[in-house]
């Protein structure tokens, strides 16, 4: 039997646009911090909160996701957790993690996953009972990361087996890329309804200064062309009809990245 929500999940908008998220679980006092950017606003929220930092999780090693992490070791004594792929490169790395480990922060249980591409080491993590994702630079909102170390093939393999995830899941990317994301998007399948709703949402919001993360797995399934190769739409604008869900996949991207 799959536990209830229990996981209080804080968003903290850090830097130009990353998000850095503190996990609390209350029943062990436990927390984590997703991917400290910086340190500064994670130990001034963990004051605000009353929590004490027990565990960093790392997605990956770049640096505005991993930026903080020997600060927070040395104010809190954290444990920090990181892809085994790519050890070398997380600074203070503790614990290593990969495909199909599952690591427990208190009660709460995250499986996690290797999803090469953005870089070759990077990871995932999903809180299932929590029906969270916590999936660093790999799936945006309306996009995906750029191909810093992966191949296409690679990112694609990634991307279908986050897909695989429930409906519900939301997606904690790590940073608000929507609104950009929104018009390659549009320029690819601007007859997606869906797309075209989402769009519609993201403006409001982000008009209200407010987040466009986390959002759903039905949503990104419906409205993210990189999440979508086999769409008819899509591969029509890319001039790729009946091509292969790699290739499809590759030219979106190739064309995000001169947008
Ligand atoms: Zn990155
Ligand atoms: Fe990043």
């Amino acid at each position: 039997m799959i536990r209830p929500m229990a996981l209080i999940i804080e968003q903290i908008p850090v830097l130009s646009d990353n998000y850095v998220y503190l996990l609390h679980e209350p029943e062990a006092q436990a927390t984590a911090v997703v991917d400290p950017a910086v340190a500064e606003p994670v130990l001034e929220r963990l004051e605000a909160r009353g929590w004490q930092l027990t565990h960093i999780l790392n997605t990956h090693h770049h640096g505005d996701h991993v930026g903080g992490n020997l600060a927070l070791k040395r104010a809190t004594g954290c444990t920090i957790v990181g892809p085994r792929a790519d050890r070398a490169r997380i600074p203070g790395i503790e614990v290593e993690v990969g495909e199909g480990d599952v690591y427990a922060l208190g009660q709460a249980q995250a499986r996690v996953y290797d999803v090469p591409g953005h870089t070759r080491g990077h990871i995932a993590y999903w809180f299932e009972a929590d029906a969270a994702l916590f999936c660093g630079d790999t799936m945006f909102s309306l996009g995906c990361g750029r191909l810093f170390e992966g191949t296409p093939a690679q990112m694609w393999a990634s991307l279908a087996k986050l897909a695989t995830l429930p409906d519900e899941t939301r997606i904690f990317c790590a940073h608000e890329y929507t609104e950009s994301n929104a018009r390659f998007a549009l320029s690819v399948e601007p007859d997606n309804e869906a797309l075209q709703r989402r769009v519609a949402e993201v403006k409001s919001r982000r008009a209200a200064g407010l987040p466009t993360v986390p959002s759903t797995m039905a949503m990104e399934r419906a409205a993210n062309p990189f999440l979508r190769p086999f769409s008819p739409e899509l591969q029509r604008q890319l001039g790729l009809s009946g091509g292969d869900l790699v290739a499809v996949f590759a030219e979106t991207r190739r064309r995000k990245d001169s947008f």
